[in-house]
């Protein structure tokens, strides 16, 4: 990919994107929510329409010149709700943050009850993190996994909705390697009374693969992100039932945003009909096989992977048995040219800052078309590089056969696909 009117004008800028396609090609990239979006996904993102303001939604817009911004975000709103099976869609959120933000206001008053996951084991900061503002406007109660199995304590979920009484119970995560159970989730909301809001932005290209179930028959609002297993341009969405479709636009705008990103909606357009094609369906199964394959693969190397297995596109893996922590297991990867994050693992008893565990994901890499078989590599040279420690010299020799191993593989959006 070219940037050559940028490269003259601006030299700097343009280094810093030549280095970053550098880096997305030489490394294995491990962090489960990143993603290649395609050359189709990245031209619309760079299009004239980021110069268009379109405050409101099509056919209703506070600006003139609006027509082109209706076609790409109709077209949008339409696609998602056939890739989901939904009745109506809002495509403006700017981010996963923002969508959620939106959801709580289209949902709740200040001070109202939510019952979310707990922070330390999968949940996400807008799931009531005392320093983000889900924390600081609504009242959260939360709820975890069990100790042994390391799945989600159902049981607990229901005890704790009987008790807490949420007006709203939020499920999904950013580090939970196992189906989430959404019928479950409904029979509890509905024996409590609370609405159900399902935060999708991790699997939401696997449930549009047909890799995950779906929580389109039991929730009543979902958010998600695009830019992750979905592989649209960073941004988010919120799908919902009908009744909720007029608070949750007006809690998008004119209540927590300004202008919509119009070539981001037109980006998100591009991706929702890749991701309803058949190929795409490829796509989601190959990830789950390949995260079980890295699963199964690391596993016989000896590390111990969180609820022993996964069923997503994640997996967490407890470093603690190396006698490592995650933070230095992700610094001796990251050494070996392996991009990875530390993660509390569940009970992890280290600070987040430190944790007990590394989160690998393998959405990144199955868009560059590695199979099973380039997992068992991966999990080597993963094992390799946790072998070596601090020995810098073994770590380089490591990242070189890294590089060599990724740069044979082409990335979307950068070489053509
Ligand atoms: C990534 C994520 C978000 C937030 O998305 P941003 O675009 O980073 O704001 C929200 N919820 C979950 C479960 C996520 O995984």
């Amino acid at each position: 990919m070219m940037h050559d009117i940028l490269a003259r004008q601006d030299p700097e800028v343009a280094a810093a994107i030549a280095d970053d396609i550098r880096r997305q090609t030489d490394e294995i990239n491990l962090i489960a929510s990143e993603n290649y979006a395609s050359s189709a996904v990245l031209e619309a993102t760079g299009s004239v329409l980021t110069n268009k303001y379109a405050e409101g939604y099509p056919g209703r817009r506070y600006y003139a010149g609006c027509e082109n911004a209706d076609v790409v975000e109709r077209l949008a709103i339409d696609r998602v709700n056939a890739l989901f099976g939904t009745e109506a869609a809002n495509v403006q959120p700017h981010s996963g943050s923002q969508a959620n933000m939106a959801a709580y206001f289209a949902t709740l008053a200040p001070g109202d009850r939510v019952l979310g996951m707990q922070l330390d084991q999968g949940g996400h900061l807008t799931h009531g993190s005392p320093v983000n503002f889900s924390g600081k406007l609504y009242e959260f109660a939360s709820y975890g996994v069990l100790r042994e199995e390391e799945t989600i304590d159902y049981e607990a979920v229901a005890a704790t909705a009987r008790e807490f009484k949420p007006a709203l119970i939020v499920t999904g995560a950013t580090a939970y390697p196992r189906i989430i159970d959404f019928a479950r989730f409904r029979e509890i909301a509905d024996e409590v009374g609370a609405l159900l809001l399902v935060d999708m932005a991790h699997i939401a290209g696997l449930i549009a693969g047909g890799a995950h179930p779906s929580p389109a028959p039991y929730a009543d609002l979902i958010t998600s992100t695009t830019h992750k297993t979905l592989r649209g341009p960073r941004g988010a969405m919120i799908l919902s039932r009908q009744p909720f479709a007029r608070k949750v636009n007006s809690a998008v705008f004119p209540n927590a945003q300004g202008g919509p990103m119009v070539h981001a909606i037109a980006a998100k357009a591009v991706a929702f009909a890749e991701a309803a094609r058949p190929e795409f369906r490829t796509y989601a199964a190959a990830v789950v096989a390949n995260a079980q394959a890295l699963a199964g693969a690391l596993a016989d190397g000896g590390l111990r992977i969180v609820s022993g297995g996964t069923d997503n596109h994640l997996l967490l893996v407890d470093v603690s048995t190396r006698d490592i922590t995650g933070q230095e297991a992700e610094d001796t990867l990251r050494a070996a040219g392996i991009i990875a994050n530390k993660n509390a693992i569940p009970f992890d008893p280290l600070p987040p800052r430190v944790t007990s565990g590394v989160r690998l994901g393998t959405p990144a890499l199955t868009s560059r078309g590695m199979g099973t078989s380039d997992m068992d590599t991966i999990a080597a040279f993963v094992l390799d590089a946790l072998g070596a420690g601090s020995d810098e010299r073994a770590l380089a020799s490591i990242r070189g056969r890294v590089n060599k191993f990724a740069s044979a593989f082409a990335v979307p959006g950068v070489d053509n696909a």
